[in-house]
């Protein structure tokens, strides 16, 4: 199963993306957490998206498409994979259909509003080893695999608004694209991940009984 999560940021990809992970043991694929790996390992490709992720501005289209083409290409892949992140422009979602001519199975919309979003990402703390996210409360360690939380850079209020607009301008448009090609599931992204999981689960079962 071939599975794109698309929302926006704080819409709740990266919870819904491992539980996905977990129940159909295919791997999930964060290209926000390849890059933000990326530059804690100061890699060539790290020093160069660096101040692009900092400033919530998108990394460029080719760059992206040939990490996602090698990533996919993987033996873990080979039964599926569930891609948080990517595609997020036109264009790659277009590279996507070049590289995959058989296409995605389905494409995940989670719908949140902005203003909840930004609320989300101002509040959350991040795992530095596993990338899992949490309201920001007392704990310091992640509560999955005790790595330290952090405030990730762009999750500063004023990187938020700005990731936002860039959403809307560049990724907003993948929903008319995937929905024109009946790969579209809407899903209301409010309320507890639980609760959100199983309309996801719900959808994808529609999907594998067709
Ligand atoms: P995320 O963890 O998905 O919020 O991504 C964090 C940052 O990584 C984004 O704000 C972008 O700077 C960069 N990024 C992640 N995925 C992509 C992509 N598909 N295209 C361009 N930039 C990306």
């Amino acid at each position: 199963m071939r599975i794109v999560l698309l929302g926006p940021p704080g819409s709740g990809k990266g919870t819904q993306g491992v539980r996905l992970s977990e129940t159909h043991n295919i791997p999930q694929i964060s290209t926000g957490e390849m890059l933000r790996r990326a530059v804690a390992d100061e890699t060539v490709l790290g020093k160069k998206v660096q101040k692009i992720i900092q400033g919530g501005m998108l990394v460029p289209d080719d760059l992206i498409v040939s990490i996602i083409e090698e990533r996919i290409s993987n033996e873990d892949c080979r039964e599926g994979f569930i891609l948080d992140g990517f595609p997020r422009t036109t264009d790659q979602a277009h590279a996507l259909e070049r590289v995959l001519p058989e296409s995605v199975d389905v494409t995940v919309y989670l719908n949140v509003p902005a203003e909840v979003v930004v609320k989300r990402l101002s509040g959350r703390m991040t795992c530095r080893e596993c990338g899992a996210v949490f309201p920001r409360g007392d704990i310091s360690l992640c509560p999955v695999c005790a790595g330290a939380l952090y405030q990730r850079e762009d999750d500063l209020k004023s990187t938020v608004e700005h990731r936002i607009r860039v959403y809307m301008k560049h990724t907003a448009p993948l929903v008319d694209f995937y929905r024109s090609r009946n790969k579209l599931a809407e899903i209301d992204g409010m309320g507890e991940p639980d609760d959100v999981f199983e309309r996801v689960e719900a959808e994808i079962s529609q999907v594998t009984s067709q």
